[in-house]
């Protein structure tokens, strides 16, 4: 049986944070899982280059908690790895994203990875992915601590523990993927199968400050003052998705872990489970219900959005808050865009939609248009 974990979790106070980080540990017996020689590696979302206050990274300090807890029942070999958005592939430019991120401290405590190395593994239940190439630093480690930012997704409604891994894929492989899979059903099928592949031990999400709206960068801050956790990455997700009143229906990777049944009703939630959640999760515009977000609502929606999807297809518009920093151009997986007369241009033939553009742009730069499909 899943066991799921939520704490009211009011700040990023340093102090408090522990204690309640400490407990999300304990009520999993995660010590008892770890020894001294355990490799253990941390992944946190560093999606892109913005502070804490952007809520679109996950908070240093709720990783800087972990890591105590972690050294203080002895835990010696740590490292912290992610592979942000985009074309980052050098050394360098990890060192600004951990500069830029507020995660520059955390290097005195644990090793902080800048080597992209990747290699095959096998994916033993995936019926669509065989395999999947992973940086070293995760295909490596003994023990995957998960560490999501809770957001809302332009793609698959809502990105915690699932969507959490692709970050576990290095540089340009990412957008290839979106390429391989623009459908959010499909898209999703690959992620659940990268999950089975990478096996996070714990997942722990920073669901403090969230992002909602037109998240995964661009939505808006919202503070939830809650942190969830558990060993079962696909049901925490469903649980969160069920928590903040979010029709399942509605979240892709759910839909996609139910339809592999690693979705179990078989679980125990403990902790602050009377949590009243107050004003609905604002979803991104793509997901929302126009009369609410309730389950009649979140079908009616669900079914405008299959046909909405056969009918229309998404493209970007850079508006003037573009100052060309190129990072899109670099990231498109079908150079889809480039820069004519100082503005960037989208090629409507080439893009397939995936949004890895507005996912990695800096400044909110990008308007999502709807143009209809040519079959
Ligand atoms: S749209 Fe965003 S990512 Fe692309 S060049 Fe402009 S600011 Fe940079
Ligand atoms: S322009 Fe943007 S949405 Fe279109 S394919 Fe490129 S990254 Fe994807």
């Amino acid at each position: 049986m899943s066991i799921h974990v939520i704490y009211r979790t009011e700040s990023y106070d340093r102090e408090e944070l522990y204690g309640i980080v400490k407990k999300h540990f304990e009520a999993h017996g995660i010590k008892n899982e770890l020894s001294e020689t355990t490799r253990v590696l941390i992944k946190p979302n560093l999606v892109t280059n913005k502070d804490a206050a952007f809520v679109v990274t996950t908070n240093p300090e709720l990783v800087f908690a972990v890591v105590r807890y972690l050294k203080s029942i002895g835990i010696k070999n740590i490292t912290l790895a992610d592979c942000p958005g985009g074309s980052l592939l050098l050394f360098s430019q990890m060192q600004e994203i951990y500069s830029d991120t507020g995660y520059s401290f955390l290097g005195e405590h644990v090793h902080m990875n800048t080597d992209f190395e990747s290699r095959d593994v096998e994916s033993p239940t995936g019926s669509v992915n065989k395999k999947f190439n992973i940086i070293n630093a995760v295909a490596d480690a003994d023990y995957v601590i998960n560490l999501p930012k809770l957001k809302t997704h332009n793609l698959t409604c809502i990105t915690a523990g699932v969507k959490n891994l692709f970050g576990c894929i290095p540089g340009l492989q990412k957008p290839a993927f979106h390429a391989k899979y623009p459908s959010a059903k499909d898209f999703s099928n690959m992620l659940v199968e990268l999950a089975q592949t990478v096996k996070p031990s714990f997942t722990l999400v920073d669901a403090v400050d969230i992002m909602e709206g037109n998240g995964p960068t661009n939505g808006k801050r919202r503070h939830l003052g809650l942190t969830f956790s558990s060993k079962d990455v696909f049901g925490l997700d469903a649980f969160i998705t069920e928590t903040l009143g979010i029709p399942q229906e509605s979240v892709a990777t759910v839909q996609a872990s139910k339809a592999k049944n690693l979705i179990s009703n078989d679980f125990a939630a403990q902790g602050d489970t009377n949590f009243v959640l107050g004003n609905p999760i604002l979803l991104p515009e793509s997901y929302r219900a126009k009369s609410g977000t309730d389950k009649l609502a979140a079908k009616i929606n669900s079914l405008f959005r299959k046909i909405g999807d056969a009918v229309f297809e998404s493209y970007p518009q850079m508006t003037e808050k573009c100052v060309l920093c190129r990072k899109c151009i670099l990231t498109c997986p079908k150079n889809a865009l480039k820069i004519e007369n100082g503005k960037i241009v989208v090629d409507k033939k080439r893009c397939i939609g995936c949004l890895c553009c507005d996912e990695v742009c800096p400044n909110a730069a990008v308007k999502i248009r709807k143009k209809i499909k040519k079959h």
